[in-house]
């Protein structure tokens, strides 16, 4: 019988391997979960994304089709059947840009670099002059609001939908005043911007930052429901979080958190 005698250094290099491999295959099981799991929620992504394209567009092809099959309706019906496809054409118009704007965030720290905010939110509001212009809108921004550190285009587009937002849900009967400001401690920069507009009912406070959910009383204004969920990817990109506090009537407060300037 032949024998084959190890030499201890030649074991502990197999023991070190048999390592090696037992670990390798552990990391293969968590990817592969974790591959399951982002394809649940691309799935559920496409669910939600066609359940939200039907109801516009069977709106358009009923409205449509009133107008087309009962030709005495054009006479006395037809400015506000074509008013409400025009609104749902817009609503599907905002839904595929938001969709567009969400496949191409693609957020690393390779991109990040200091921000003077005081430029970016005039750039915005000169952006929004219409917007701005058309009531009586005033916005204070805080002097020495301390400038932040991350992806120029993706905190634009956060700070212009928490401004056009609070411009979106104001109160009709009185002047908007949008405030915006930062908190800070040791290691984090805690961003802010506060409007007295109609305010947000508190079941709906954590929800709104999810795919297509808008608060019940905002019927007449036009929107994707996709504007804060991609304000919360981006947001999270950057490490950090956004909340609201509101009170209906009264007005909301949209905070969100970065980590300091390095
Ligand atoms: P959209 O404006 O397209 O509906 P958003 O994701 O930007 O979608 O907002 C989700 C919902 O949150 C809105 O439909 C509205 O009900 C509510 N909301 C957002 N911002 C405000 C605000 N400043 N004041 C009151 N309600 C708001």
């Amino acid at each position: 019988m032949l024998l084959v005698k190890r030499h201890p250094v030649e074991r502990e290099s197999r023991d070190a391997l048999l390592r090696q491999i037992q670990e390798l295959k552990q990391q293969l099981r968590a990817r592969t979960r974790e591959l399951h799991q982002k394809e649940d929620e691309l799935q559920h992504l496409f669910y939600m994304i066609s359940h939200e394209l039907r109801t516009p567009i069977s709106a358009i092809r009923g409205f449509a089709s009133i107008l087309l099959d009962d030709p005495a309706t054009l006479a006395t019906e037809a400015t506000d059947y074509l008013q409400r496809i025009q609104k749902n054409v817009d609503r599907l118009e905002k839904i595929v840009n938001d969709l567009g704007l969400l496949s191409r965030l693609n957020i690393n720290e390779n991109s990040f670099e200091v921000i003077n905010l005081q430029e970016l939110i005039s750039d915005i509001l000169i952006g929004s002059y219409d917007q701005i212009h058309s009531g009586q809108v005033t916005v204070a921004i805080q002097p020495d609001l301390p400038p932040a550190y991350g992806y120029r285009e993706g905190l634009h587009h956060v700070f212009s939908n928490l401004i056009l937002n609070a411009i979106k849900y104001r109160k009709h009967s009185k002047p908007l005043t949008i405030e915006i400001g930062c908190l800070q401690d040791e290691f984090f920069l805690k961003y802010y911007v506060r409007d007295n507009g109609i305010g947000i009912p508190s079941a709906y406070r954590k929800s709104i930052f999810d795919m297509f959910v808008r608060a019940g009383n905002v019927k007449k204004v036009s929107g994707s429901g996709l504007g804060l969920y991609i304000v919360r990817r981006i947001i999270q990109a950057h490490g950090g979080e956004i909340w609201v506090e509101s009170k209906v009537g009264k007005g909301s407060t949209f905070y969100f958190t970065l980590a300091k300037t390095p």
